[in-house]
This record gives C-alpha cells, sequence and structure tokens, in this order.
C-alpha cells in the first residue's frame, strides 16, 4: 500500500540552532520511515522577509541542506529538494492568488506580528502579503496528506485549508487534499539567557557552532540569579541550565544536579559541565557528519538536484491537472 505524503519546509534565512534540530528535524527523520517524505529548503519565502538583502540565501541554503543530511534525513528515503529549483510552486502560487480573497491575507496573525517584530523592513509588500498562499502552493503541489506542525503553528496551516477548499469548490474539484496537521509534542529549548531560543533574541546554539564555541555559551549561560557564591542555594526550575538538562540528561543525572542545585552542594560549574558532557554526546555525529559533506559539496549538489528532479516530476503532473481545471490546456 502507498505510504501517506508529508510535506514539510524550513525557510533559508540563517543559521538551524539546537531548538530547531530538538523540535522539527529530529522528529522529520523519524517520518521518514513510516510517510512518504517531502522535505524542501524555502528559499524563495527568504525573500518575502529578506527581499532587500538575498546576499545570505545561497549559504543559508548550503548550509540547511548540511544539516538536513548530517542530522540523519536520507535521501534514499525521502525527497529533499530546494523550493527555487522546482519552478511549479511559483506557478501554482499565481493561480491560487487569482482566487484567494486579499482580507484572508490581511487577516492572518502573522501578517501584523512579523510586520510589527520587523520594523525596520518595509513588508508593506505583495510577496510578504502572499506568502501564506505560497506556503499552500508548496504544501497541495504534491497532494501532501499531512504537514507536520506542533499546536502553535495549527492556525497557519488554517488559511492553506481554506484556499484549497475554495479551489476544490470553485472549480467542482478533488484534486487537493486538505492538508492536515501531523501533531507532534514538540519539547521547547529555550536560549541562553532562558527566553525561547530564537536567531533573533541572539541566545541559541548553533549546530555550525564549534564545540569550544558550544562549551563557552553554556558556562556562561544564565543561571538562577540567586545563586551568586557558590555556597548560596538556588532553585533548578528557575535556571534555563536546569531546562536543558531535562532534555539532554538522564533521569539519574537530573536528580542529581537539582538536589546539589537546592543544596549548594554542587556549584553551577559542575551542573553546566554534565550538561556540556550531554549536549556534546548529542552534537557529535552531526559535527562529524557535517565536517565530512562541508568537505564534498558535489555530494550536497547531487542530492538537491537528483531531489529536486522527483520533486519536479510529482508537481508537473498535478500542475498538468490544474491547468486543465483552469481553462489553461
Ligand atoms: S546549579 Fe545548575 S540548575 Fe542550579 S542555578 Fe546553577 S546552573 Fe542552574
Amino acid at each position: 500500500m502507498a505510504r501517506e505524503r508529508v510535506l514539510s519546509g524550513m525557510q533559508a534565512s540563517g543559521k538551524l540552532h539546537l531548538c530547531n534540530l530538538v523540535g522539527a528535524l529530529k522528529n522529520w527523520v523519524d517520518l521518514q520511515d513510516k510517510y512518504d517524505c517531502f522535505y524542501f529548503i524555502a528559499d524563495w519565502h527568504a525573500l518575502t522577509t529578506g527581499y532587500s538583502n538575498p546576499s545570505s540565501i545561497k549559504g543559508s541554503t548550503a548550509d540547511l541542506l548540511i544539516n538536513f543530511i548530517a542530522a540523519g534525513l536520507d535521501p534514499e528515503r525521502a525527497t529533499i529538494f530546494i523550493q527555487s529549483m522546482v519552478p511549479q510552486h511559483a506557478e501554482l502560487h499565481l493561480l491560487l492568488s487569482m482566487i484567494t480573497p486579499v482580507g484572508w491575507l490581511e487577516r492572518v496573525p502573522t501578517y501584523k506580528e512579523k510586520q510589527e517584530q520587523l520594523r525596520d523592513r518595509d513588508l508593506s509588500t505583495f510577496g510578504f502579503l502572499g506568502y501564506p498562499v505560497l506556503q499552500t502552493a508548496d504544501m497541495i503541489i504534491y497532494r501532501a496528506k499531512h504537514v507536520p506542525v506542533g499546536i502553535d503553528q495549527m492556525p497557519h496551516l488554517e488559511i492553506s485549508r481554506e484556499i484549497t477548499r475554495r479551489f476544490n469548490y470553485l472549480y467542482s474539484s478533488e484534486v487537493f487534499p486538505e492538508p492536515e496537521g501531523l501533531l507532534t509534542e514538540f519539547p521547547k529549548v529555550v536560549g541562553l539567557d532562558g527566553r525561547k531560543m530564537s536567531k533573533s533574541y541572539d541566545n541559541a546554539i548553533y549546530l555550525s557552532d564549534p564545540p569550544d564555541v558550544v562549551e563557552n555559551k553554556i558556562k556562561t549561560m544564565m543561571t538562577d540569579p540567586a545563586r551568586k557564591r557558590r555556597g548560596d542555594k538556588g532553585s533548578p526550575e528557575l535556571s534555563p541550565v536546569h531546562h536543558l538538562h531535562k532534555i539532554f540528561s538522564t533521569k539519574e543525572e537530573i536528580e542529581y544536579v537539582a538536589q546539589g542545585c537546592r543544596t549548594a552542594e554542587i556549584g553551577c560549574l559542575d551542573c553546566k559541565k554534565v550538561l556540556i558532557k550531554n549536549i556534546f554526546a548529542y552534537l557529535e555525529p552531526i559535527w562529524k557528519k557535517r565536517k565530512e559533506l562541508e568537505g564534498n559539496p558535489d555530494i550536497l549538489f547531487d542530492i538537491a538536484r537528483k531531489g529536486s528532479e522527483k520533486a519536479r516530476l510529482v508537481a508537473e503532473d498535478t500542475m498538468q491537472t490544474v491547468r486543465a481545471i483552469m481553462g489553461l490546456a
């Protein structure tokens, strides 16, 4: 029996950090054995907010591809491709934009939120407003049944489902299944300062950080402010270090450092050393694979080319039907 299709992508805007790895990429790796997975690098999406300074997109695309493979995505088991190498996405974006009411796009919560967050950029563009239309095209062109999402991303999927329903209704067609969220409980990874780990907060541990940088970042990471001196007792719940222990350390280690923190039997550096050991163990296979791939760009190019070829065939098959439905062929 054919496996159901899953589609997901990551925007080529900057380096990947530990939260992206634990929260999304590891899940993608698990899904590739159960579903027919299509994973892509969204380089066009990067232009919706970064159009005035596109110089980093190529580098970000290459770095994402390295991380995909280093984290365990397998081009033999999943289709890995680059959005701009499948021009059919743009064609479907254009056709869907004919049927999408502007009011729907203006009401997407992230439209206003992002404009607020990125006040230094002019985001009053057609491309930025139409971002959800491109995102919808990305999903439905592969007739994907599932899109892996965290609970907070569920509303973003709704606009894509609405656009899909409108297409199917207008043309009395069932060509596109409505994409469904594949809900996954992602552990939330806090950053070095206790806030959500994010590129924009400059509080992240990146997969491209060398070991000495990772070690230094953890050593200087925020702790419970009550532990000013070695003899001060602390509350692990108030320390972002402890939060990371809960993701990367064993049950025994978590108990040991929590108890040591509360009683001041261990210092913050002792506690952080356990975390450093465990994060190193988690990242070491990825660092090793990254190094191999960095020295061999041809392999990466080959993966992107073959994956994009395969994606193009599927996308073109869908577009032939869409063109006929919309009176173009
Ligand atoms: S001992 Fe560990 S958990 Fe407690 S404050 Fe220090 S770093 Fe944080």
